[in-house]
């Protein structure tokens, strides 16, 4: 199977615009109401505050940011240690250099078949596409890959490539695979259990196998990946050649500290006390040994990466690529992961892709985000995602598309916050405004009685805030009043 393009992403010019059309998708809004609702659930469920595992979030801050601080001497020390096991490290220091060093690889070998593990840093570098304009032929394993490369369509999550994907949308997808061209029921098990059928000889067939790895480990110069359908370990071990791709941030400094990053990262990621597989790396088939592939390579990709050590930004890389703070963002929630146009969505997208990403709309991403702070409460190694998109509007190297009258707005915002007797006055004057914006009952609310002071199609510049939402009436008492009246000893 040679699946198409991943990157052909249909999302208009503009995040908003993007939005828009989100919002619309009403089986996308059940998806991910149904989908994030429950990883939201099993995060929370499975680090509970105040508990051992919530805890130990402090230390996995501390091993992430020591590694970030001195990663040159951990990289040195794992690139020396990983090449006196046998692994091939390459170093590429953009995505034209780590496509190329794979091409080669492949080349040397006559790599005609390939399979392929889940790897965000491969997404990032355009590894499949690559391969496929060669004519090789590359098959996604990963469950949510495969559906996704079927459906000619972008990841949209870190961890769950195809959350976006409603089970008949799957039983759409799997229609390329089955041996009579058709679409399977929506029946999970059936599902999974032709895709595994499909696979086997995909394993057995492949030249070349292409992981991620989740971490590598300075002191033993080991790596490894976790998983829960066993592709990483088929796609690792049957071929002759097992090429594995890793940024350059993914290092923990020894072996002693994998326990507390592996808890925390699957336990925020699906709530899994652990993944189903955890396998370590340490090298090339042994002579004697049964399995393994003959050759092994690592390629640690920069693309972008060393430019934020020693800025405010090089706690970005401490990212342990969990997927919790897209779970949590009330903006990821209600658009997916294709809003972004990137292969890293969510919080932390938006931080890492004006930086060292690419996207056509990458200027706009740090603004697209209320600061609510919930992305920081999820992450399990406490990375501070809204300080560093303020740091990205500070900075102004990311205007975004603010208009000239949504910068006036923030402006007189700004003063009026700023001054309570300009306050009290704005108070004073916004209920009659708000009341001749309002311009009547939206199709949401169509049916019901809706009465109740909502404004629910503004016009001006309240219209775009109206498009998708309905925006509250003012209090009818405003709380300062009641405030006073309460310490008057009257009721409110
Ligand atoms: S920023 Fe934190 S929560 Fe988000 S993916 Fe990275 S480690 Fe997970």
């Amino acid at each position: 199977m040679t699946g198409g393009t991943s990157q052909s992403t249909k999302s208009g010019h503009h995040f908003s615009d993007n939005v828009n059309r989100a919002l619309r998708d009403t089986e996308l809004q059940q998806r991910l109401r149904l989908m994030l609702g429950l990883t939201k659930r099993v995060r929370y469920t499975a680090i509970p505050p105040g508990t051992p595992t919530d805890m130990a979030r402090d230390k996995g801050k501390l091993i992430r940011a020591e590694v970030v601080a001195h990663l040159d001497q951990y990289l040195e020390e794992f690139i020396v240690n990983a090449t006196a096991r046998g692994i091939h490290v390459h170093l590429a220091r953009t995505s034209d250099d780590a496509r190329r060093i794979v091409l080669e690889i492949a080349n040397k070998h006559g790599v005609r078949r390939v399979t392929k593990g889940k790897s965000m840093v491969s997404e990032e570098c355009g590894i499949r596409e690559a391969m496929l304009a060669e004519g090789m032929e590359v098959t996604e394993t990963d469950l949510g890959e495969l559906l996704v490369q079927l459906a000619e369509e972008p990841p949209s999550h870190l961890i769950g490539p195809a959350i976006h994907m409603n089970h008949r949308r799957m039983g759409e997808a799997l229609a390329k695979i089955t041996d009579d061209g058709k679409a399977l029921p929506p029946e999970p098990q059936l599902m999974m259990d032709v895709t595994r059928r499909w696979l086997r000889s995909k394993f057995l067939e492949a030249d070349m196998g292409i992981t991620g790895a989740n971490f590598g480990i300075a002191e033993t110069g080991t790596f490894f990946i976790v998983t829960n359908e066993g592709n990483g370990r088929m796609t690792s071990m049957l071929p002759r050649v097992h090429v594995a791709m890793m940024g350059i941030e993914r290092l923990l400094p020894t072996l002693d500290s994998m326990p507390t990053i592996l808890q925390l990262l699957t336990r925020a990621g699906t709530g899994q006390w652990i993944t189903v597989y955890v396998s370590m790396f340490a090298g090339p088939r042994a002579c004697g040994e049964l399995q393994g592939p003959e050759e092994q390579h690592l390629v640690l990709v920069d693309n972008g990466r060393s430019k934020l050590l020693g800025t405010q930004f090089a706690e970005a890389l401490e990212c342990i690529r969990c997927g919790a703070c897209l779970n949590a963002c009330p903006v990821y929630e209600k658009g997916g992961g294709h809003l972004y146009e990137s292969v890293y969505g969510g919080p932390i997208g938006k931080v890492v892709t004006p930086l060292y990403g690419s996207s056509p709309i990458a200027n706009e991403l740090p603004h697209a985000s209320s600061l609510c702070a919930a992305c920081r409460d999820a992450c399990p190694v406490k990375i501070d995602i809204p300080r560093m998109l303020v740091g990205l509007r500070r900075e102004n190297k990311f205007p975004g598309k603010l208009g000239r009258l949504e910068n006036l707005g923030v402006a007189v915002a700004s003063r009026v916050l700023a001054s309570p007797a300009l306050y009290r006055f704005a108070a004073r004057i916004a209920k009659p405004l708000m009341a001749r914006s309002r311009r009547g009952v939206s199709s949401r609310s169509a049916g019901k009685s809706h009465d109740d002071g909502w404004i629910t199609q503004g016009r001006g510049p309240l219209s775009q805030w109206t498009l998708n939402r309905d925006l509250p009436p003012l209090a009818a008492v405003p709380f300062r009043e009641r405030w006073r009246r309460k310490k008057e000893g009257r009721s409110g």
